[in-house]
Formats: C-alpha cells, structure tokens, sequence
C-alpha cells in the first residue's frame, strides 16, 4: 500500500482519490477551501416571500456521462440517488438577426431545423462537417484523450506510428479555418467558433482537433443533474470516502516536499507535515509549478502559453416563469471576433457586447414553485494586474458590468430585470479566490497553437512521485476531461 496525498479535491482530485482508494491506497485528500467541488460550486440563497434557490456556479452541462460511468463502475457500482437527465435540445441558440435553432438530439431533425432557420444547405453542411468531425474523434480518443502525453515527443511518435490519425486531426489547422471549409452560414460558424471556448479559446488559435467537441456533445448527449450538477461531485466526494479517502477540508498546502529530488510528501500551511510516497496535485498546474515545487523548466513553459479565458457569471432569482426560455440558451452577439479581441486582447477589456449564456433549469430542487434560477455567464478575461487581465476588483467595475448585461439581455429578448429578486456576481477574482485558478483562468492555458496539447501540463510530472491531475493539466478542463485525467494518472500511479 502506498501513501498518498491529494492536494485538491476539485472533481479531478476526489477522482483520483476515489479510484486510488479503491484499488488500495492509503489516500489523505488536503482541501484549502471549506468545502469539496472546486469549480463546480453552488450557492443556496433563501428569498423573501419566495423561496429556496440553488444556482450551481460552474458547471452546468455534463458531457461524456460515460466517463463518469465508468469512474463509479471502477470504485464500487453507480451511487444510489443520483441522476443524469438527457437534455432535449441540448441548448437553444439565438442570433443577433433573431434567427433561432434549438440543438436538438435527433441528427435529422437538427439538420432540419438547421435549414429552416438559417437556410437552405446549413443542415447539409453541418450533416459534412459532422462526418469530419467523427473522424477527428475517432483518432483523438484512445491515442490524446484516454492517454498520458509527455510532450512534443508524442506529437513525433504519433507522426510515426499514426499518420492517418494524425492527419484526421491536422494539428496545424485552427478551428475556425475547418468551420469555413465546411460551414457556408457565419452564424452556423459561429456555432462552431462556441466551441473553443469549451477549453478556454480563440477559435481563431484554437486547433481543428476541438471539432470533436460538438461531435460528442451531439453523440453522447448533453445531461442535467437534477438538484444541479453539484450533486455529481458529492457523489464523488462520497465515493472516495466510502472506499476509505480521508479528506480533510481548510488544509492548504504551502509546499511539496522532497527528498532526493522526488516527492515525499507535503508541508501544510499550519505547519503539520504529512509524508507520501506518491503526491497527486489538483490544484492549478501553475500554482504547483511556481509556489509548491521548484520546476523551472515546467513554470518556463507554462509561462510561454496564453492562460485561457474566464468566466463572468451572474447569479438571477427571478419570480415569474419566462416563455421561451429553453434549459440551456445561447444569445450571440453580432461580431463574435470582438468578443476574443476584449479576451484576448492586449490590454485586455470586458467584453462590451459578449456571447450571453442562461441556464435556468426547470428543476423544483432549485427554484421555488412559479420562479426561475438564472445563471448567466459570459466570457471574460482573467483577473490580474499585467497585460492580457483586468482588474476585476476595480470600484463599481462588477456592478456596472452587471446592470449591463442585464441591458443586453433586454435587447436580445430576455428583458428580466424586473423580475429579479436578488442577484449575486461572481467575477475571475471571486473564482481564483475560491478555487485558486490562477487569473480564475478556467482552463488553466488555453489551447492556442498546432502543438498545445502536447505543451499542456503532462500528468506525469518532472518530480518523480509527483502527478498532475485536473483541468489545467492533460487532456484538459471540463468534467468528462478532468475525470479522464484521474483515470490516467490512477493508471500511471498502478495499484497498491
Ligand atoms: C463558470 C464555469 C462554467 C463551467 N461550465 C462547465 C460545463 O458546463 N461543463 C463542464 O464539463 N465543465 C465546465 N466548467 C469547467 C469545470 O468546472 C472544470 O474544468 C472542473 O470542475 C475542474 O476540476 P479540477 O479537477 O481541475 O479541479 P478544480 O475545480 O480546479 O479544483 C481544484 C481544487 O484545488 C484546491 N486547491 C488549490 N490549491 C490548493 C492548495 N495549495 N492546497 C489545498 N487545496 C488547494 C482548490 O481549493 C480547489 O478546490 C466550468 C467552469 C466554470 C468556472
């Protein structure tokens, strides 16, 4: 049995703790916050006259349900009580011009629709842009998704070995050059474009590889937890716990300690010290690099990739039921280009005129009888003081930032202010706060430039003993991914 210790109890970390726990481990998961989740959070709000609301925070979406399948098969069987609902459609998107398309889950009736509110040969091209997507799944599944990467030399091995697969996925093709390929209607590339944003992107940087995104977002469904998605990782959390993890929540860690150049252990912020033979780190890959451990080279090369985007988000009790309003809705602007120009820009701004998104999910669990729970985000730059971030702590900059979105919701159809009961914002400082992403940078590093995946934080870590497990490491952000990235490292790491 070896010792090990967890440092984060994100999904990725109780992941990994409930999978190393399971085949026989002794694992301590170290938690800094007072509660389990990470990013996918929740807040409970009670209001006056109306009732209980739950608004999960983070994510709201699950993809890949599979892989949560397999993680709860792996450590003891499908947990009683909890429940993923396939979303029918998936999302329902609105265009600046007023066209509408709900993504529904039947290929045909999508396409049709696609047709009918875009024009004629939209359901076509996408029905051709599909087929390539598949392709692209196909060979980025086993070899890039469901494997460790240990750097630009897989990119030469899978050259090697892979050539065909390696071409599916034409690693020095942007997305946004493959959606013009196939897609004639902006708004139907536009839809597309969304998808970088999936790990924090550009489309204009972001690789072709990321059509496997919508591919399986369509393939596998797009899913609901009812009670809100924070309930997937309590079910998590409960696993791990029953397989025999100690989690111990408000225990930062201020350092990975070592012996002999390999990970021994950690040092808590209360001074305790706890040994390890192995050391799983969840936190933000940069936080590891820069303040856990001495890694040059690693902090180098993070320090060369641009942080992903973040995420601004407001939190909407609404009284009153909205029609038209879909569980999932997507309500783009007219110049998507400008969004990421305000993301990415330099100096970087909020985005004066973004993508909003709402999920309200018509879930009792979560809003009271006749009201609705709004979470609304919209992407952001990170929070900071350098070029590239905003300093979302500036006096009013949140408040006024809201009122406008707000405005912008009235023009795009959704006029709810006065329905708004109470509301709360949650900015990129409020989300590196609570969950240490560094900036709130959601994904950690983008996905910018033809070898990103392969200059990702490997899961395997320079420190022998040491592995990185979670969004900001391979293969990525996302909850279906930084549950892979557990099973990858539980398998790196073997069993007791
Ligand atoms: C607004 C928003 C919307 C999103 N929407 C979706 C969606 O719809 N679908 C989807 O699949 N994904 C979505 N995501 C992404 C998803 O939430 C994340 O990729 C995923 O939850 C990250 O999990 P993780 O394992 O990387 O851990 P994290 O959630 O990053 O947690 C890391 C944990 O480590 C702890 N920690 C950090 N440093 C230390 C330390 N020194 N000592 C002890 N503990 C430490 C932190 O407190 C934290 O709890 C969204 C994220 C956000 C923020």
């Amino acid at each position: 049995m070896s010792r090990v210790v967890v440092i984060g109890a994100g999904v990725g970390g109780l992941a990994v703790a409930a999978r190393l726990a399971a085949t026989g481990h002794a694992v301590t998961v170290c938690e800094a916050s007072d509660v389990v989740g990470g990013k996918l959070g929740l807040v409970e709000q009670e209001v006056d006259g109306l009732g209980a609301f739950r608004f999960d925070t983070g994510p709201s979406l699950v993809t890949m349900p599979h892989v949560f399948r397999d993680l709860f098969a792996a450590t003891g069987g499908w947990p009683d009580g909890l429940e993923l609902t396939r979303l029918d459609p998936i999302a329902r998107y609105r265009f600046a011009d007023g066209a509408t398309v709900d993504a529904v889950g039947d290929e045909a009736g999508f396409e049709a629709r696609l047709d009918a509110a875009l024009g004629e040969g939209s359901g076509a091209d996408w029905h051709d842009f599909t087929a390539r997507a598949e392709r692209v799944w196909q060979a980025s599944r086993g070899p890039f998704l469901e494997s460790a990467l240990d750097g630009p030399a897989d990119l030469v091995r899978l050259a090697l070995t892979r050539p065909r697969d390696l071409a599916a996925i034409a690693p020095g093709r942007s997305l946004r050059s493959l959606g013009r390929a196939h897609l004639r209607d902006p708004r139907l590339r536009m839809l597309l474009d969304r998808y970088a944003t999936y790990t924090g992107s550009d489309p204009r940087h972001a690789p072709a590889a990321l059509a496997a995104v919508p591919y399986v977002e369509r393939a596998y469904g797009g899913w609901y937890v009812p009670g809100g998605l924070v309930r997937l990782g309590e079910a998590v959390r409960d696993r791990a716990v029953e397989r025999g993890a100690v989690l111990r929540t408000g225990t930062r860690v201020a350092r990975i300690t070592t012996e002999a150049g390999a990970a021994s252990g950690v040092l808590l912020a209360s001074g305790e010290r706890l040994r390890a033979d192995v050391v799983v780190a969840n936190a933000d890959a940069s936080h590891v690099y820069r303040e856990l451990v001495p890694a040059p080279a690693a902090a180098r090369r993070l320090a060369r990739a641009t942080p992903s985007l973040s995420g601004f988000v407001l939190l909407l009790a609404v009284e009153g039921r909205t029609p038209g309003l879909a569980h999932h809705n997507v309500l783009f602007p007219a110049d998507y280009d400008a969004e990421f120009d305000a993301v990415f820009g330099n100096p970087a701004r909020p985005v004066p005129n973004p993508t909003l998104y709402v999920s309200a999910p018509d879930d009792p669990a979560v809003r009271p009888d006749g009201c609705e729970a709004w979470f609304v985000l919209v992407n952001a730059p990170r929070h900071g003081s350098g070029p590239g971030a905003v300093d979302w702590r500036a006096t009013g900059l949140a408040s006024s930032y809201a009122e406008h979105l707000l405005d912008l919701l009235a023009q795009r159809g959704l006029p709810v202010r006065d329905r708004v009961r109470w509301s709360r914002t949650l900015t990129p400082a409020d989300l590196e706060q609570r969950t240490g992403a560094v900036g709130g940078a959601i994904y950690g590093t983008s996905s910018h430039g033809a070898a990103a995946a392969f200059l990702r934080p490997a899961n395997r870590s320079p420190v022998p003993g040491l592995f990185l497990v979670g969004g900001s490491s391979h293969p990525g952000g996302g909850l279906p991914l930084v549950a892979l990235s557990a099973q990858i490292v539980a398998g790196l790491i073997g069993p007791a």
